[in-house]
């Protein structure tokens, strides 16, 4: 990536393995800086911009001076530039999915999470393999296709073996057309071993929050238990790449530390695995501190307004344009529709955050944390045709080995009209063929119509026609 030139820069070692390295604390302290000093330097804002708009991304010191910028000229037009790259790479298409949670008996001691060791209000729950059929038949039933797995450290009663075999069982449920195609997996930081042997039973992308890049506060939010240590979980996701996952997810848990702080750390992270592996994270979640069980906002100082968290949903749009985006049912519907639009390509729907939840109706005394969009999925599908995208429920890529380079080479290839595109219209149509009522399926059917018009290659809209008839006759399971 082109830098702008910046002699303040300290010196640092991206490719290090030690978090401490990589994530380098005097670094981000003088970027952020740096983007104080420069936040009514309109010049250098506008060359950013510039570089942004020809996707070159951003780096972590030049995005600063874009998050410390208060002209609303500037601001404007970044949002225009987050809007026309989420058009460029990922179109109108919205991939769907839902978190699975798996057991909440948990010993680290998060200070804002309700599943934290010394918490006795709620109930711990562990899902046996007959609750996990369960509970995949509930979200097969409602049309996903992708889960993410979710659940606490606890090396007796959550050990590698149950979550690996809790995957097998996922992937062996089939429930009328039903399947799940891709698990993408929220697991403690753990070791290579550990990693491969995940990899090996076939997951999709390993996810871990780094929750706060500030090794201080970190050490603060997590004061007891093996996730206390700072470089342990920094480094997590280079034991995985290690593993063989080449697919990571990131995240930080806005609210915890300075915003500022957290993008150029995050930035930082991204370019780590970029200048070590020679591949960025797959995912960027964006969760904000939000309230539950034992958990009162008011004692988060840093809690983000909404101003500031779209500003910083566009600037991580821009500043790494082949990385997708994830929001969760934690946000409200209108903050939803405005990230749809800034940068997010990938949402939750009809999401249960308990043990349990999609069987039983037991999120008031056990979920993780408080849900703002409770709608069924399909109700989250229907207000996805309204708004004119595409719902997808696409896993081709993981199932089609398309990961980690493979998959940045399609996205930067530009192919993407021709492969995401009719994977979410397939995936769409057998969407609304299964579980779609009248109206959806009338309205599915005019998107996907509509939507036909923008694959370009003429091999691949005959194909596409093809796999929609034959998914009309009662076959599935097509993919480019
Ligand atoms: Fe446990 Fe994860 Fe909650 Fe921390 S955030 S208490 S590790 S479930
Ligand atoms: Fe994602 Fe690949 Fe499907 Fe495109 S084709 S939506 S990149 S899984």
């Amino acid at each position: 990536m082109n830098e702008i030139k910046n002699e303040k820069a300290i010196k640092y070692d991206a490719k290090s393995s030690k978090a401490e390295e990589f994530i380098n604390d005097a670094e981000i302290i003088s970027s952020i800086e740096y983007g104080r000093e420069n936040k009514d330097n309109i010049e250098l804002q506008r060359e950013l911009l510039e570089k942004a708009k020809n996707l070159k991304g951003l780096t972590h010191r030049e995005a600063s001076v874009l998050l410390h910028s208060e002209n609303e000229e500037i601001m404007a037009e970044m949002k225009q530039i987050a809007r026309d790259i989420k058009t460029r790479f990922y179109g109108n298409r919205i991939v769907l999915f839902a978190p699975l949670y798996l057991s909440n008996y948990c010993v680290n001691g998060c200070v804002y999470c309700p599943y934290h060791a010394k918490n006795k209000n709620i109930p711990r729950l562990k899902l046996t393999q007959d609750e996990i059929r369960a509970e995949v038949i509930a979200l097969q039933d409602m049309g996903h296709k992708r889960i993410a797995l979710e659940l606490g450290e606890d090396p007796v009663n959550n050990p590698l073996d149950y979550v690996l075999e809790s995957i097998k069982t996922i992937y062996a449920t089939k429930h009328r057309n039903g399947s799940i195609r891709r698990v993408n997996v929220n697991i403690a930081a753990t070791d290579v071993e550990s990693y491969r042997k995940l990899k090996e039973v076939g997951i999709g992308t390993y996810i871990l929050f780094q929750e706060t890049y500030n090794k201080e506060n970190y050490e603060r939010q997590h004061p007891t238990g093996p996730k206390s240590n700072y470089a342990y979980h920094t480094e997590a996701m280079d034991r995985a790449m290690e593993g063989g996952i080449d697919d990571v997810g990131l995240g930080v848990l806005y609210g915890l530390e300075s915003y500022h702080y957290e993008l150029v750390g995050l930035l930082m992270h991204a370019e780590h695995l970029e200048a070590k592996f020679g591949v960025g994270p797959h995912t960027i979640s964006m969760p904000r501190i939000c309230p539950a069980d034992d958990i009162d906002t008011n004692d988060f100082t840093n809690a983000l307004d909404d101003e500031i968290f779209e500003k910083l949903i566009a600037l991580i749009r821009i500043s790494v344009p082949y990385t997708g985006m994830i929001i969760s049912t934690r946000e409200g519907v209108e903050m939803r529709r405005k990230a749809l639009e800034l940068g997010v390509s990938q949402i939750s729907g009809g999401s249960k955050t308990a043990v349990g939840g999609y069987i039983k109706d037991i999120e008031e005394e056990s979920a993780q944390f408080d849900v703002s969009d409770s709608r069924p999925l399909k109700d989250v599908v229907d207000w996805l045709l309204e708004l004119g995208h595409v719902p997808s429920f696409c896993t081709a890529c993981y199932r089609e080995g398309r990961t980690g380079d493979r998959f940045m080479s399609l996205l930067k290839s530009g192919q993407i009209v021709n492969c995401c595109h009719p994977n979410a219209l397939i995936t769409l149509k057998e969407y609304i063929e299964d579980y779609g009522d009248e109206e959806i399926k009338a309205k599915g059917n005019q998107v996907i119509e509509q939507s036909m018009k923008t694959i370009t290659n003429p091999v691949v809209v005959e194909k596409t026609r093809k796999f929609l008839k034959k998914i009309e006759d009662g076959e599935r399971d097509f993919r480019f």
